[in-house]
């Protein structure tokens, strides 16, 4: 009976301490370096050895050096996370003109698989048209009238999500985009100030949060944004994979930084990486995970679990026919 007792009392403490860490991250930025348990969900953390990619130290950091980090996997959630914290000083160099010339030319440089026309494939006609699908079909599936009066597509890029000729049905279509392109026909701009002025219906939040150092407080004012009525819709990649063990032993730092002196190798043997996470979900011995713009990779239970604690009622989540987790969540 004791050690039943001694058990439960451990396990109420240790929500106890999530709970509170949780509290400090909402209220304060949230820190990356020596977390012991996961942020989404409180599970237990293994860390495996990485690097960053040449693309993401060259453009991000203004080092000609890959730097050895660190991915935590989660053993209860699967998510994964890197611990390194970054500069907004690095992030604003690294999502500065984004996806133009000269971002696609060092990556190209760097990663010559990834090419013109996967640079501008991302955000292609084909692919939102899918995604828009995948929008429409379940807001209706989960009892949501498609017709909406204020939508805001946060970080949605051109409106591309919320076109008129999409499907969605809505009076007032706006985004709030920091890159300062052009929005399609139909698709109002709107400041961070003027996001605030606006009881939305619909707020949509596409691919954004897998790219931030502190995905708490993003959704934290997200969350603001909304009332009780405002139906959320948010959209991350689903990038699930098993990294190999010998990745987590302090040995493994000697390779990495073997590969981070040779340019060609690690090219190498970051393409085999990337083929073998595409086709078995698998970073084997020698290969990396590397860090290049997504900050953590979700699984829907982790995805779940920090709309959860940042203070989302979770209608519904999944991963959709796109191949991205998506979820549906009203303020709580
Ligand atoms: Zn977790």
């Amino acid at each position: 009976m004791s050690l039943i007792f001694l058990i439960f009392r451990l396990e109420a403490r240790m929500l106890n301490d999530y709970e509170q860490r949780l509290a400090c991250y909402m209220e304060n930025n949230f820190v990356r370096e020596n977390l012991e348990y996961c942020p989404f969900c409180g599970g237990s953390l293994t860390a495996y050895f990485t690097l960053t990619s040449r693309f993401f130290s060259e453009r991000a950091c203004k080092s000609a050096h890959p730097r050895v980090v660190s991915v935590l996997s989660c053993s209860s959630c699967q998510s994964m996370l890197f611990n390194a914290d970054f500069t907004q000083e690095q992030m604003h160099n690294l999502y500065q003109y984004y996806r133009g010339k000269d971002y696609f030319l060092m990556r190209h440089k760097y990663e010559p698989w990834y090419t013109n026309k996967i640079n501008k494939g991302i955000g292609d006609e084909k692919e939102f048209d899918l995604r828009r699908k995948v929008l429409i079909k379940n807001l209706e599936e989960n009892n949501i009238l498609n017709n909406f009066k204020y939508v805001l597509d946060h970080g949605g890029d051109k409106g591309q999500m919320i076109s008129p000729s999409g499907g969605l049905n809505a009076e007032f279509r706006a985004v709030c985009e920091l890159s300062g392109v052009d929005t399609e026909e139909g698709i109002i701009r709107v400041s961070q100030e003027q996001t605030r002025e606006i009881d939305w219906d619909l707020i949509l939040s596409c691919h954004v949060i897998e790219h931030l150092p502190d995905p708490f407080s993003y959704l934290k004012d997200i969350l603001a944004l909304g009332n009780g009525d405002t139906t959320y819709f948010f959209e991350v990649p689903y990038e699930k994979h098993v990294i190999s063990y010998f990745c987590s032993q302090p040995r493994y730092v000697s390779w990495l930084n073997f590969l981070s002196r040779n340019e060609r190798l690690m090219m190498l043997f970051d393409f085999y990486s990337v083929v073998t996470r595409k086709i078995f979900k698998r970073v084997f011995l020698g290969g990396f995970t590397a860090l290049r713009e997504h900050l953590q990779f979700f699984t829907i239970k982790g995805f779940s679990e920090l709309l959860n604690s940042s203070g989302f009622n979770v209608v519904y989540c999944s991963v959709g026919e796109a191949g991205h987790i998506i979820a549906i969540a009203k303020k709580k």
